[in-house]
């Protein structure tokens, strides 16, 4: 049966790519119930149909909303350095596109229905308390302005899933501006299928970077299109220091948004080697070694290109590693306007780096709370009190940073409201702390309680502004919560 959601379909990677995807539908769940509906986004989308049966059924994969057709993508990747050549959509299931009310293009994908061809040995399912921990995650992400995916449904399927133990079975139903991958060049690539690199680059560009089908160079321009976005969002994860987890090609978007939230975490206390993963034994995705993954990762994508861009292959390889190089760059342009504006500077003075630099190294070892800290030094400019040195062991040490702040901070003309204000508009107040995911996720799986997940989505929206009955959601984990570790493949 096909039911209407009144969204209006425009299914231009089906159409337009014939040769990558297989068609394909999502598993008949024995009794799917709607959890969650995210309805300023469904609003957003045109979304009309509020019957949540009908919705539960669609966004379990059980029925085909009218106008979808339904597929699984299939890309490679390497993972952990390792080079797969064929990965594709396990268990999930792109229904289509669809504008949204400002003209944007959106995939919408299924996460969870059911095996694909592309399944290998796993079951093409996902359990009720990943699927939430996406939602949370990745609308925390998106109210924090940070580009990522984002979440639309929870459905339950009334399966039980078996992983370390049975857990109830779960859809996510996804939104993003495209789900095409590093990966998704590199599987045509690595089977020397050029021609179809090449549509894919041009679809990549029409849907993600119109402007550059005018360019002369546009496959090289287009490196540095996907170069610059991705600088900006690993810059944009460090400065509120979220740890994406496993930054395989395969996870690394050409839009640039933020994808696939398995073992991701925010840190509590600023630790540059922090890694949560069970798997990432060797710390290759640790908090400090992103923007050298995604540089890495960027290399692979230009590696596939290299055809397009000259026909002379050493000329292709010397603009490639420009194009590749320049990323530190952009990295460290968006990091430092960031760091600026964290620190409440409103000008760019030469010695602002070394200003914010120093302050890392300061933190380094103190064991203090990164998103605390941030609010913690507006409010003492507020207050003029020194309240943050208590959030260091060694309070010596920071008051000495916080002299050199304070020193450029006189440089400017910028009223201390304005600077507190600025500082709290761009340092939250609440992030998703891994004690309060966890809880959440607990709630609902063990006792079928909603309602912490419901409560944490609500502050989260708002990260920057205090809200009643919220102060425990701007603290750190008790000391009883110990080390946190994350999986894959929940
Ligand atoms: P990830 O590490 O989440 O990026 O997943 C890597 C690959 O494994 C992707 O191709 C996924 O579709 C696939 N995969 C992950 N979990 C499952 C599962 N439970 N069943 C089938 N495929 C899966
Ligand atoms: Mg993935
Ligand atoms: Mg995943």
């Amino acid at each position: 049966m096909e039911i209407d959601l009144g969204l209006t379909f425009d299914n231009s990677y089906a159409e337009e790519l014939e040769g990558f995807y297989v068609a394909c539908q999502g598993d008949r769940a024995p009794s799917p119930e709607l959890v969650k509906l995210n309805a300023p986004l469904a609003e957003n989308i045109g979304l009309t149909n509020t019957d949540s049966g009908e919705l539960a059924t669609v966004f379990s994969g059980s029925d085909a909303p009218i106008g979808a057709s339904s597929l699984a993508q299939v890309y490679a990747g390497h993972q952990f350095g390792g080079f797969t050549p064929q990965l594709g959509d396990g268990r999930a299931l792109l229904l289509g596109e669809v504008l949204d009310k400002q003209g944007n293009r959106l995939d919408l994908q299924l996460k969870g229905s059911g095996p694909t061809t592309f399944s290998r040995r796993g079951d093409g399912k996902a359990v009720l308390g990943a699927v939430l921990r996406e939602y949370i995650m990745s609308e925390a992400m998106h109210a924090l302005n940070i580009p990522t995916t984002r979440a639309l449904a929870v459905v339950t399927t009334g399966e039980s899933i078996m992983r370390s133990q049975f857990l109830p079975g779960a859809v996510l139903t996804r939104i993003a501006s495209s789900h095409l991958r590093v990966g998704t060049f590199q599987f045509f690539s690595a089977r020397g299928e050029q021609d179809k690199v090449k549509q894919l680059a041009d679809y990549a560009i029409a849907r993600h970077y119109p402007e550059l089908k005018e360019s002369q160079q546009p496959y090289l321009d287009f490196i540095c299109a996907v170069r610059d976005k991705q600088a900006e969002l690993v810059a944009k994860w460090l400065l509120v220091g979220f740890v994406h987890g496993v930054m395989n090609t395969d996870n690394m978007t050409i839009s640039g948004e933020t994808i696939d939230y398995g073992p991701c975490a925010f840190v509590d206390n600023y630790d540059t080697n922090a890694v949560f993963s069970s798997i990432d034994e060797q710390g290759r995705y640790s908090y400090n070694n992103q923007p050298v993954i995604a540089q890495w990762n960027l290399a692979r994508l230009a590696e596939t290109l290299l055809p397009l861009i000259n026909d002379d292959r050493d000329e292709a390889i010397t603009q490639a590693t420009e194009a590749v190089t320049g990323f530190w760059d952009k990295f460290h342009h968006f990091w430092l306007t960031g760091m600026r504006a964290k620190l409440g500077l409103s000008t760019a003075m030469e010695t602002d780096l070394a200003l914010c630099e120093q302050l890392l190294e300061t933190m380094s070892g103190q064991e203090v709370d990164f998103t605390q800290l941030f609010r913690q030094l507006a409010s003492d400019l507020a207050s003029g009190n020194s309240e943050s040195q208590t959030l260091f062991k060694d309070a010596e040490k920071f008051n000495l940073w916080r002299d050199s702040w304070l020193a450029r901070l006189a440089q400017e003309s910028l009223s201390t409201p304005d600077r507190v204000e600025m500082m709290n508009g761009v340092n939250p107040l609440y992030i998703p702390r891994n004690h309060l995911v966890e809880h959440a996720i607990d709630a609902a799986e063990q006792e079928g309680d909603l309602q912490p997940f419901e409560k944490l989505i609500a502050v989260l929206a708002t990260p920057y502004t205090p809200q009643v009955d919220a102060d425990d959601y701007a603290k750190p984990a008790p000391e009883s919560f110990g080390r946190y570790t994350t999986y894959c493949g929940t």
